[in-house]
């Protein structure tokens, strides 16, 4: 299916991609929709992010931990043999250089030191196929704090490797037998186990969802990927800033980071989604794990699973704020097949020696489209965010290859 082009002109009031409204509000998604003992523990993590944001210690010490153990900054790469390919200058900023392969680190690290600073020491979190899980497990054992992580049972059996990597690195995983044992349900899962824990206990939540303050939390710490392509494009890119900026959407939060160092740029946003977890594209207005935003229902208004073969992208829903800058037409959803995506993943592994995450793929399978079909005009620069790297995919592209 051909998505249709449809940019609204003028631009959006500036501002786009600051601080959310009251209660956590994007426009008439977001907000804090949760039982009373979160509402309060929300309130608590909301007063403390808006502390440690604003103090300069804090921002000097998550800065620090980036570079000395995720690695960053991380490089902006020209993918020189493929854009000669496709007729556009494509760079691809290197998530998969980081410490644990994904963008996963510079938001658990974030978080961490704030539970850290609140006093709090034990962080609990979901996870789907285990990245998330895995990055919040290194960021504990990092600051020495206890991890729970909640993990759906069919989840456990499907990835056996990163269950054991995150026992390795010293997490408790507890199996999670409701609904349909997935990500989905070890999120309702967390943050019930949350609600008899929250002074003891910190939720780390792995994307820009869940209820206020976490879809803005979150996206500030990521928005040190949007910062330094920002920064690296104004040196090296002949236009300055990219024609487009594209980046994979599961519940969204590299794409989110990426938009924010752009937002106030012509640049033209693009969020590529599975075309099963296509939450922005198709989804419709709902409240699941304390926020109103955009989820695939059935007519019954249920929550319909997602289907990706990317772990990272198999979420049924999209952030708060993803669904507010469709609405504002500041930034466009589009989908892509699996297969698209597992073709577009050998391609780059033939063009530029890189074997991208599966998730990350879905983002370059729509730039190869693009560019074939004319919705990216010959000669654009292309800015894409390179979420993660293959290495977790390998088994699942040995099967399908
Ligand atoms: C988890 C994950 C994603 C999807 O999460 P977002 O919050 O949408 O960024 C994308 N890429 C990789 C490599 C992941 O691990």
């Amino acid at each position: 299916m051909r998505d249709v082009l449809t940019w609204r002109e003028p631009a959006p009031p500036a501002g786009t991609m600051g601080e959310p409204l009251a209660r956590g509000r994007f426009g008439e998604y977001g907000g804090r929709y949760a039982p009373e003992s979160l509402v309060e523990a929300c309130r608590e993590v909301d007063e403390a992010f808006r502390e440690a944001w604003a103090d300069p210690g804090f921002r000097g010490a998550l800065a620090r931990l980036l570079a000395v153990h995720a690695g960053r900054p991380t490089p902006l790469t020209p993918a020189r043999r493929l854009s000669e390919a496709l007729g556009v200058e494509l760079y691809l900023k290197r998530e998969d250089l980081t410490h644990t392969g994904s963008h996963k680190i510079n938001n658990v690290l974030g978080q961490a030191l704030l539970a850290t600073r609140m006093g709090r020491r034990r962080l609990i979190a979901e996870t789907g196929a285990g990245q998330h899980g895995v990055a919040t497990a290194t960021a504990a054992a990092l600051l020495g704090l206890e991890a729970t992580v909640f993990m759906g049972e069919r989840d456990i059996e499907r990835q056996a490797l990163n269950v054991f990597r995150m026992r390795m690195l010293g997490a408790e995983v507890v199996p999670v037998t409701t609904g349909s044992r997935t990500l989905k349900d070890a999120t309702s899962e967390a943050m019930r186990h949350w609600v008899g824990t929250t002074g003891d206990a910190y939720y780390c939540i792995g994307s820009v969802i869940g209820p206020d303050p976490y879809p803005w939390l979150v996206r500030e710490f990521q928005r040190v990927i949007g910062d330094e392509a920002r920064a690296q494009c104004a040196a090296e890119l002949r236009t300055g800033v990219p024609d487009h900026v594209v980046a994979c959407v599961g519940g969204g939060s590299n794409a989110a980071g990426t938009f924010a160092g752009f937002a106030d740029t012509p640049a033209r946003l693009v969020g590529v989604e599975a075309e099963g977890g296509a939450g922005a594209a198709r989804g419709r207005l709902g409240v699941l794990h304390g926020c109103r935003s955009l989820f695939l229902q059935d007519d019954d208004g249920q929550i319909v699973e997602a289907h990706s073969v990317a772990a990272g992208l198999d979420y049924p829903g999209v952030g708060p704020e993803h669904a507010h800058l469709r609405d504002l037409g500041r930034a466009r959803y589009v989908t892509v097949t699996d297969d698209e995506a597992i073709a577009a993943a050998v391609r780059l592994a033939r063009t530029e020696g890189i074997v991208p995450a599966l998730e990350s793929a879905h983002a370059l399978a729509w730039v190869i489209r693009a560019a074939g079909d004319g919705d990216l005009a010959a000669g654009s620069t292309v800015l894409m965010t390179l979420s993660g790297r293959g290495d977790k995919d390998l088994s699942t592209l040995k099967e399908l290859l």
